[in-house]
């Protein structure tokens, strides 16, 4: 039975049987009648649903559903979908698939609670923001069984699940949207179902379990979203030959390090931090010496701590009870949060000037005190840290006594790259637990939960890296649909004609060309010392001013023309990022400790830097060595694009109907422009330029056969062709499948209407 699921192309291919004018944007030759459905255009850019009452010449008077009536332009109208298309489950069944026929189908299934709707062969979950009885047991069952096949995300990883034995081959499913959307809600979701139909051997529940931890180091309050995933993570669910669920592996991308020293008003840092002084038992309380958060320098300066209907000790028990399950030991646990309380504590050292050159000392109080005794060192070993450099110059060792600035910034260096070591060691530890070597048969479903597309008012860094990112992984979405597109015209024997898509190669060539492209010079001129923001923005100009996608703009700016729209970004803080230098005294600090994590991480640092002698990067004499950041980076996506590449996936776009994080609130602009950056549009649009409406000869002949006006034979290809002729449809209009009738965009309209007159 697991076999039986149909190919994902399916509800397409039984679609459309009517067609109408859908070139996007395309109003001028709609030509209004009375009574017609339309959409027009209201001055806020919103488009309402009206019936035409009259039309004359150019202009048009219409009735907006509420019984308000307007006079307009007749160009402002857009043809709408008869009612019996409102809320189908695929966009694909709509005749007309303009911008405000996809944005009201997808209004009228979210006011309904059908979060979740088709667009061809993706997944388009739009966030309720509040709880929707669509899971569980009852929803699981119907969908193993297929008593239920509305658009969901069970449905998705049912089909992962059996193409993945059906065909042997591993799956995956890539998860979008932006920060809110509902990404990793999803993720979690479709791990719920793998989990009940993969489950048994209890590793299953050990995989869910790795949720609340992660999220607990690795999530935090965001100005969009209160439970914001600051990384990127894929999840590879590991399947025994007899689809038991037999272990895991996770990745993680990029973890949003400075958010540990510096967050804006209104946002946390990450959960932990909240948890850990709100739910430690008194005895962990006192051995790592916590204080409340608002007594925290790192936590204080955003002056947000608590999220509405989140408490944060009963957080931190679901995750030391999450650490149990997943084999981290009590004696770890503690020495994690041990970690933590320094991170904190870290932030409360100060320093005094001891010379008139500004030069410090660090300050001996509760927080340097409090900072070495966690860390397992000695006052003096961490003030020389924080406060001296040791280099080499010309072969001779010297030291050089830092300013209050730089002793800061290496004071937060430290404490992020604890953090980061701490994260990537808890990764560690939690796949060291779920990796049951033996028993994997190489079966997998990979979960990709990543940051979407991002453009702010002002794009830094980590923009620049998740941007790029995205390039990638919508270069491999195009090419996958595009492919199944050329699948099933061969399969059907007709000629492949050429579909026009947009590649993004170009955009992606701009990132990755060498010598001349955005990463190789930003590497490039991070190796050089005096190198400044401003000087690897005229370097970008300089060489790249003649990219297609590049432009240049004032001062320390340049912009990317992105395939979901152009972005500026401001250079400031690049270079600094891109290097991400902890200095080698930081390290060394860290490798004498006498605590076991400390240790470990110095030992990971310096190995890291002994990896990457080869790379052209190299920072001042003393420094640590090692891969820039988005050298690092750009590594990772290549290995995860292979792990895709030899994968059949699955995607799901999650949509953010509202920035205010409440439910039935949808915004047609925000829903719009979501639909444009994640692909949507482009889907239908790349299906619609080949042969978008498939019907069968059968169906064909059923539904158009009685128009013939000689019937000479009855089979159903032969009364299919007839008809073609009769109605004069081009022959560059359609193609005859061996099974199928294909047409090119607004053929079967006239057919329809001759059918419906008579
Ligand atoms: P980020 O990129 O910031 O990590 P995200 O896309 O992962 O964002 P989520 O954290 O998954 O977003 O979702 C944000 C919030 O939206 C959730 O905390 C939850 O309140 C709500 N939400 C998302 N999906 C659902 C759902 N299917 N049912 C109910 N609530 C949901
Ligand atoms: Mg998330």
């Amino acid at each position: 039975a697991a076999t039986a699921t149909p190919r994902r192309l399916s509800p397409r291919a039984a679609a459309s049987p009517t067609e109408g004018d859908a070139r996007w944007g395309d109003t001028s030759s709609y030509g209004a009648k009375k009574k017609h459905r339309v959409f027009c255009q209201l001055p806020n850019g919103d488009w309402a649903l009206c019936t035409v009452i009259t039309t004359s010449g150019d202009e048009s008077v219409v009735k907006v559903s509420e019984g308000k009536v307007l006079r307009l332009k007749t160009e402002c109208l857009q043809p709408a979908n008869p009612e019996i298309l409102d809320g189908v489950d695929d966009l694909m069944q709509l005749s007309y698939l303009s911008e405000p026929s996809v944005l009201y189908n997808l209004q009228y299934r979210y006011s309904k609670d059908m979060i979740y709707t088709k667009a061809g062969p993706v997944l388009v979950a739009v966030n309720p923001f509040k709880k929707v009885s669509l899971y569980g047991n009852e929803y699981i069952d119907a969908y193993r069984n297929k008593s239920m096949d509305s658009p969901h995300v069970y449905a998705i990883a049912d089909a992962a699940l059996c193409e993945m034995k059906r065909d042997e081959v591993n799956q995956s499913i890539i998860i979008s949207g932006e920060s809110g959307a509902g990404k990793t809600e999803t993720a979690k979701i479709a791990m719920q179902y793998l989990a009940s139909l993969g489950g048994g051997s209890g590793i299953e529940y050990e995989i869910l379990q790795t949720n609340p931890i992660l999220e607990a180091f690795g999530n935090a309050k965001t100005l969009r979203n209160d439970n914001s995933s600051r990384f990127g993570k894929l999840i590879e669910i590991h399947f025994s030959t007899t689809g038991r669920i037999c272990g895991a592996m996770i990745q993680t991308f990029l973890l949003e390090k400075s958010r540990v020293v510096q967050c804006a008003v209104g946002e946390r840092s990450y959960h932990i931090f909240y948890q850990l002084c709100a739910g430690a038992p008194a005895s962990l309380k006192e051995k790592l010496n916590l204080k409340k958060v608002d007594g925290y320098k790192y936590l204080k300066q955003s002056c947000c701590y608590s999220i509405a209907g989140v408490d944060d000790a009963q957080m931190f028990r679901t995750v030391t009870q999450a650490m149990n399950i997943v084999h981290i030991s009590k004696e770890d646990q503690e020495s994690v949060f041990a970690m933590v309380s320094a991170v904190l504590w870290l932030g409360d050292v100060s320093f005094t000037v001891i010379d008139n050159e500004n030069h410090v000392e660090i300050i001996v109080d509760e927080a340097s005190k409090t900072v070495s005794e966690l860390l397992g060192c000695s006052i003096e070993d961490l003030n020389l840290a924080l406060s001296k450099r040791h280099m080499k110059v010309n072969n001779e060792n010297i030291v050089q006594k830092l300013t209050l600035a730089q002793a800061t910034d290496t004071r937060d260096a430290l404490a992020k790259s604890v953090y980061a070591s701490l994260f990537e060691w808890l990764v560690e530890q939690i796949n060291k637990s779920l990796s049951v070597g033996k028993r994997r048969t190489g079966r997998s479903i990979s979960i990709l939960d990543i940051y979407g597309f991002e453009s702010f008012d002002k794009n830094s860094f980590e923009q620049f890296c998740i941007n790029y990112a995205n390039e990638r992984l919508q270069q491999h979405f195009n090419r996958h649909l595009f492919k199944l597109e050329q699948e099933e015209y061969v399969e059907d024997g007709i000629d492949w004609a050429k579909v026009d898509f947009e590649d993004n190669q170009d955009c992606l060539s701009l990132f990755e060309k060498k010598p001349l492209g955005l990463l190789s010079l930003l590497d490039e001129e991070s190796t050089f010392p005096n190198a400044t923001d401003l000087t690897f923005a005229n370097k970008l100009k300089q060489h790249l001013d003649s990219n297609s996608c590049f432009r240049g703009e004032r001062g320390k700016a340049f912009a990317v023309r992105h395939y979901a729209g152009e972005v500026a970004y401001d250079t400031s803080g690049f270079l600094e990022k891109n290097r991400d230098l902890l200095h080698m005294d930081s390290i060394q600090l860290l490798a004498k400790c006498k605590t076991s994590l400390p240790k470990m991480f110095a030992s990971k640092m310096l190995v890291q830097s002994d990896n990457s002698m080869s790379v052209p990067y190299r920072s001042s004499a003393a420094d640590s060595q090692k891969l820039s950041v988005a050298m690092k980076f750009k590594g990772q996506l290549f290995q995860l694009m292979q792990r895709l590449e030899s994968t059949t996936p699955h995607f799901i776009r999650c949509i953010k109907p509202n920035n205010l994080q409440l439910p039935a609130i949808y915004e047609q602009g925000l829903v719009l422009q979501q639909l444009k950056c994640c692909g949507v549009l482009e889907v239908v649009r790349i299906s619609r330029s080949g042969y978008p409406t498939r019907m069968t000869h059968q169906k064909f002949a059923r539904r158009y056969g009685f128009l013939l006006e000689d019937v000479a034979s009855q089979d159903p290809l032969s009364v299919s062709v007839a008809i073609l002729h009769q109605f004069n449809i081009l022959p560059e209009m359609y193609q005859v499948g061996y099974t199928k009738l294909f047409f090119r965009t607004g053929q079967i309209g006239n057919l329809e209407d001759t059918r419906n007159r008579t």
